[in-house]
């Protein structure tokens, strides 16, 4: 393979690696310290050309083939042993157009490159909360976090993509020319090809956001989660809060006695103004005094890298999630009882609020896995520092996750929550959209090339 490997070397604009080539360790590492994985080559890509070169490279190597965006699956999937990875990291640039609100990102830029280019506009493409996410995982599997309710799912701002299919060719995909491919790619995953560029419209955004914790011992898990189903779902579109049930960080604002200490918090946003956030922290106070708050304004930047370095890389990690119809009294029972029993400091539970500009996207529009109508998304999250913990965290996760499933929307979830590859909760995740994502994938990727990922059997 020597010689193939000189040849693709000579063909690509970025560099190509292999086990003895100086960066082959730093570039084969992954987000998630669980999967230690080892490909015969890795081609960082620069361009769509690049990728056209590897995939065929790949393809006629009879190499198993990876992609890596930002590395975050929690599943490791953008690795390979012994086969191709194609890694975008080089292929991360961000240009916008003020005038006409779009941006064109690079299908291996960071969320933390999507954001400063935008920001320098006031504008924003609705992502996720951590900013060392890759953009090209998040928005094919969804991409959900603060400003959803706002401005729906990142594929919901979708506009068009520049996709690399499994015959090597360079396709773009919107509304009018390949239709069928567009509505796949938003929601569908790394299914159907390498996207190289994806077009987003902007919305007008900060920079300063108002931000608020509030926090709560276990002991009041009960009524910090009652009084959110109550509150959440009648405030306003411009503010949102995700309940955040971890432990209190060792910062200046905490008292010392509540550092580490597990609990309850209540991460309240505000895009609006500081007085209808001030009244929103108000209410929660005066409903439910918290152990300790802390207020402020800050950039949207720096909202979304407010939650990096508890999930920094190099931690062994392991997740499932589920949706919430609602924060029913019997859900609200098994969340207070599995809370207290992780044994990681890190490890903790999200639960998101999906409603109003997500839930205006009808049903069909996209390929995404989950129904539109109004929702919680909760995650339960193993994150431990050693190796040595991550079975009994595994563990923990597993019990919460059987113990909620009488209280959720099906064994259906987000497919970028998925650890495993699940067959049975990939397909109740898409439902009635699975057939349709095979016949896509029978037309685009018949000999299922692009597999690394939640993977869509194409139909034969
Ligand atoms: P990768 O591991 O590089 O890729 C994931 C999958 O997508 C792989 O199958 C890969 O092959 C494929 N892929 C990546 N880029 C491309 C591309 N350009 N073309 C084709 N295929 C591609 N999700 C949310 O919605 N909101 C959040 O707030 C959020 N927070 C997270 C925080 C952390 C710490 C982590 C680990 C995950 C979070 N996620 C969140 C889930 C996240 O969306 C998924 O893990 C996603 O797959 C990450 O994408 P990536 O590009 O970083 O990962």
């Amino acid at each position: 393979m020597t010689q193939t490997v000189d040849e693709l070397r000579a063909t690509l604009s970025g560099p190509v690696l292999e086990p003895s080539s100086e960066g082959y360790d730093d570039a084969r590492r992954l987000w998630n310290a669980q999967h230690d994985r080892r490909p015969a080559v890795i081609a960082q890509v620069r361009s769509a050309e690049d990728v056209q070169a590897a995939v065929r490279f790949g393809v006629a190597e009879g190499l198993e083939i990876a992609v890596r965006g930002g590395s975050h699956s929690m599943s490791g999937a953008s690795s390979v042993d012994d086969g191709l990875m194609i890694d975008l990291s080089l292929l991360n640039q961000v240009t916008v157009d003020p005038e006409t609100r779009r941006a064109r990102v690079g299908g291996g830029a960071k969320l933390a490159d999507l954001d400063a280019a935008t920001q320098r506009y006031g504008l924003a493409v609705p992502a996720g909360m951590i900013s060392h996410t890759g953009v090209g995982g998040l928005t094919l599997g969804g991409g959900m976090g603060w400003l959803t309710r706002q401005f729906g799912l990142s594929i919901d701002n979708l506009e068009s993509v520049r996709i690399v299919t499994a015959d090597g060719s360079i396709l773009h995909a919107d509304e009018d020319e390949n239709p069928e491919l567009f509505w796949a790619v938003r929601g569908g995953g790394g299914n159907f090809g390498v996207v190289t560029e994806f077009e987003f419209r902007l919305n007008e955004v900060g920079p300063m956001i108002q931000y608020g914790l509030q926090f709560w011992g276990l002991d009041q898990g009960a009524d910090v989660l009652r009084m959110a189903r109550e509150l959440i779902p009648t405030l306003p579109t411009d503010l949102n809060v995700v309940i955040a049930c971890l432990n209190a960080p060792p910062a200046p604002f905490v008292p010392t006695e509540n550092h580490f200490q597990p609990g309850y918090g209540l991460v309240v946003v505000g895009f609006g103004t500081a007085e209808q956030h001030a009244e929103v922290l108000e209410r929660i106070r005066t409903t439910l005094p918290p152990l300790f708050e802390f207020a402020t304004p800050m950039p949207y930047v720096a909202l979304q890298k407010s939650l990096d370095e508890p999930n920094r890389w190099g931690q062994y990690c392991y997740e499932k999630g589920s949706y919430l119809e609602d924060l029913t009294d019997g859900a609200i029972e098994v969340i207070t009882e599995h809370v207290p029993r992780k044994n990681s400091p890190l490890s903790a539970t999200l639960i998101y609020r999906l409603d109003r500009a997500y839930s205006a996207v009808p049903e069909n529009a996209t390929a995404f896995g989950g129904g539109r109508t109004d929702r919680y998304a909760i995650f339960m999250v193993a994150i431990s520092p050693v190796p040595e913990l991550q079975d009994a965290e595994r563990a923990w996760v597993r019990s919460f996750w059987d113990a909620l499933q009488s209280h959720t929307v099906g064994i259906g979830s987000y497919v970028n929550g998925m650890t495993e590859a699940e067959e049975d909760r990939i397909r109740a995740a898409y439902g009635d959209k699975y057939e349709r994502l095979q016949l896509v994938k029978a037309k685009y990727d018949p000999d299922n090339v692009f597999h690394r990922n939640q993977n869509i059997k194409p139909a034969f």
